[in-house]
């Protein structure tokens, strides 16, 4: 047997009086689609930034393909082949989302500066028109990011996270903020007859990381609200509320699981 991908052991943290993960361990193997859900405030996002280098744990571990990188920071963990979104966009507004996805591609090398400025790499060209193409974005690929509508965006940022050639990605509420104008907006633009069926913005988004996951193996850990997302994009699910895991399993046996939906439903 092979390490797992991810291994978090005991995850703890707290802000002033507010613990915010208590205790969080659980495995995630390759190739799986793991989808974390959980109540707003429930300590998703922070998880995240104790697994991925953006915070330090009060307590636990991290291990990534059987190696120790408890608090070891994001530049070093892409090293690692570890990618992630944030909940937050985080393009640059001003340039092209060729270039965004780019400076994301040289991230592990050198300082902002000489990302911004130094000179640019044909395989990195190759590699993001690649993305482009593949989330179905040629069309834009020379726009300015801040141009693009919210969705859009958020599919530049999950390419962003892919030039890396991860094996592993943490996605943080990838469909998040799908409101209805953006949604039509993203039929619109993504109008594509798949079998006489149209697909919407979010069918597009996880129809392609589930080819990107058949294709190349890909890992992904996935925060999102969405629950119908969530439940036909996810292998399996595991449960936070307040801090803690209170269920894991299939989608199957989480939507039967009556502690999730007594959580979800406040009682
Ligand atoms: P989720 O992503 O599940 O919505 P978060 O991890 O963002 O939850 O937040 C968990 C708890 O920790 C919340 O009570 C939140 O207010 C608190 N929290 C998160 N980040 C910080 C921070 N940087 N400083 C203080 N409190 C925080
Ligand atoms: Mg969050």
């Amino acid at each position: 047997m092979t390490a797992p991908i991810l291994s978090i052991r005991n995850i703890t943290k707290s802000f002033g009086g507010i613990k915010a993960v208590r205790g969080v361990s659980f495995d995630v193997h390759k190739g799986e689609i793991l989808g974390l859900i959980g109540p707003n405030g429930s300590g998703k996002s922070t998880l995240f930034n104790c697994i991925l280098g953006q915070l330090q744990p009060d307590e636990g571990s991290v291990e990534v393909k059987g190696v120790p990188v408890t608090g070891m920071r994001a530049s070093k963990l892409n090293r690692l082949g570890v990618g992630r979104t944030f909940q937050q966009l985080s393009v640059f507004p001003q340039m092209t989302v060729l270039d965004n996805i780019i400076v994301a591609g040289q991230e592990h090398k050198g300082t902002l500066i000489s990302r911004l400025f130094g000179p640019t790499d044909a395989g990195l060209t190759q590699a993001a028109d690649q993305l482009i193409e593949f989330f179905r974005l040629t069309h834009l690929r020379d726009t300015p990011a801040g141009s693009l509508s919210y969705g859009q965006q958020k599919l530049v940022d999950a390419a962003m996270a892919f030039m890396a050639g991860p094996d592993l990605v943490l996605l943080d509420e990838p469909a998040a903020a799908m409101d209805e104008a953006t949604e039509r907006h993203f039929i619109r633009e993504f109008d594509e007859p798949a079998g006489g069926v149209n697909l919407t913005m979010l069918a597009h988004l996880k129809e392609r990381l589930v080819a990107y996951n058949a294709e190349h193996g890909t890992t992904f850990v996935v925060i999102e609200h969405n629950m119908e997302f969530v439940m036909s994009l996810c292998t399996r699910i595991v449960v936070l509320a307040e801090g803690a895991i209170i269920a894991e399993g299939s989608p199957d046996e989480i939507r039967a699981n009556q502690t999730v939906i007594d959580a979800y439903l406040g009682g």
